[in-house]
């Protein structure tokens, strides 16, 4: 089998938990068969690179460089590459390779393979090296991976559609949200604000619930009827017992009992977003209404082109805050104190004043 070499590009990594992020070198391979390289244009902010470079998920091996929504143009392609040719656009998520022969992989759930490679934190087949992400300016993956981006948005309004976008998308869709069904979305960042815009497209009665009372009036042009503040008791005692799906994307310690007892009988929450510490969960919390608990990870290759079509068809993009490379640092910070509106997106060309 063909092994590539590896070649420096520069990127913006982390030496430990405790360390800002800084201008740095990473590897990434030669093209092998079936690979694209790609220019990377803009990539999103997640919540995750926060958790990831400061080791909250316990597994981060250093340096570490996050980024896992992905858009950029083609550079090279390896020869068996069908999909794209050099100069297309192009995104990638958090999967970047794969098997592709597990029974997961075969129903199009690549996000559950055994096998599956994530952008960053995993390992490079190839080159036996952990894998960087795309706070870099390029990376190399095998063209299953690589999306194809809708040709009428703005680029740096797709880019947090790879992560942000398919990971309230697939839920909302398993769990066919749509007219007549009553949905509450907790937390407006990043995740929170497309599973607004989402439910509310799949014509859903769309309620948010919010920590933040300066957020109100953007959660109603966002597209939700209904806003809460979750810290008044006495709105949320409101909708006890009326909702028939709820999607938790809050990426810090919460009760989640109160959005349980929320839910009608047979309910659903499920939480997408991943706090470092263990969620308690009452049991009577479920048990009275037969109602249950799940969660959801990103979404698989196809349907993630699905979400990219339907937003082209649909004008749906992010609410993005453009920054550059170097503000990385102080954008964590306002990530943080929930202040991003609604995800920040990195211009990467300013990767090279770095
Ligand atoms: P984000 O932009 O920082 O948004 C999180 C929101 O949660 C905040 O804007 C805030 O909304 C709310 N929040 C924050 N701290 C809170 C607290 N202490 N109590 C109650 N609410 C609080 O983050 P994100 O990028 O959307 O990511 C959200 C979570 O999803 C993260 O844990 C991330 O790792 C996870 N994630 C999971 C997947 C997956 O596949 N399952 C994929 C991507 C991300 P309000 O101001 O409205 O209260
Ligand atoms: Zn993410």
């Amino acid at each position: 089998m063909f092994k590539p070499k590896a070649y420096s590009v520069k990127a913006y990594a982390t030496p430990s938990a405790t360390a800002p992020l800084a201008a740095s070198t990473i590897p990434r391979r030669e093209l092998t068969d079936r690979d694209i390289q790609i220019e990377i244009l803009y990539c999103g902010v997640c919540h995750s690179d926060l958790h990831f470079a400061r080791n909250e998920w316990h597994f981060t091996q250093y340096p570490a460089v996050p980024g896992h929504e992905i858009v950029g143009r083609v550079t090279q392609v390896g020869p068996k590459v069908t999909k794209f040719k050099p100069g297309d656009l192009a995104g990638v998520g958090c999967l970047v390779d794969a098997d592709l022969s597990c029974p997961h992989c075969k129903k199009g759930l690549e996000q559950f393979s055994p096998t599956s490679v994530m952008t960053f934190g995993s390992m490079d087949k190839h080159l036996s090296l952990p894998t960087y992400g795309g706070y870099s300016e390029r990376i190399v993956v095998d063209e299953h991976f690589v999306l194809t981006l809708p040709q009428n948005l703005s680029l740096a309004g797709i880019a947090p559609l790879l992560c942000a976008g398919i990971t309230t998308y697939s839920p909302l869709r398993h769990w066919k949200v749509g007219p007549g069904k009553k949905v509450g979305i907790v937390g407006l960042g990043g995740l929170g604000h497309m599973g607004v815009k989402f439910a509310r497209a799949f014509g859903a009665h769309v309620v948010v619930f919010t920590t933040s009372e300066s957020k109100c009036a953007d959660a109603h042009r966002l597209g939700a009827h209904e806003v809460v503040i979750s810290t008044d008791a006495a709105a949320m005692a409101q909708h006890a017992g009326s909702f028939d799906f709820i999607l938790d994307c809050v990426s810090a310690d919460h009760d989640i009992n109160a959005y349980l007892g929320l839910l009608s009988i047979d309910g659903n929450l499920t939480l997408v977003g991943a706090p470092e510490k263990p969620l308690p969960v009452a049991s009577f919390s479920l048990i009275f209404g037969r109602r249950s608990l799940s969660g959801s990870l990103i979404g698989g290759l196809a349907e993630t082109q699905e979400m990219l079509d339907f937003c082209g068809q649909h004008n749906i993009t992010a609410d993005i805050e453009l920054i550059r490379m170097d503000q990385i640092n102080e954008a964590y910070e306002r990530m943080l104190k929930s202040d991003v509106k609604y995800r920040f997106v990195i211009d990467m060309a300013s990767l090279k004043n770095t």
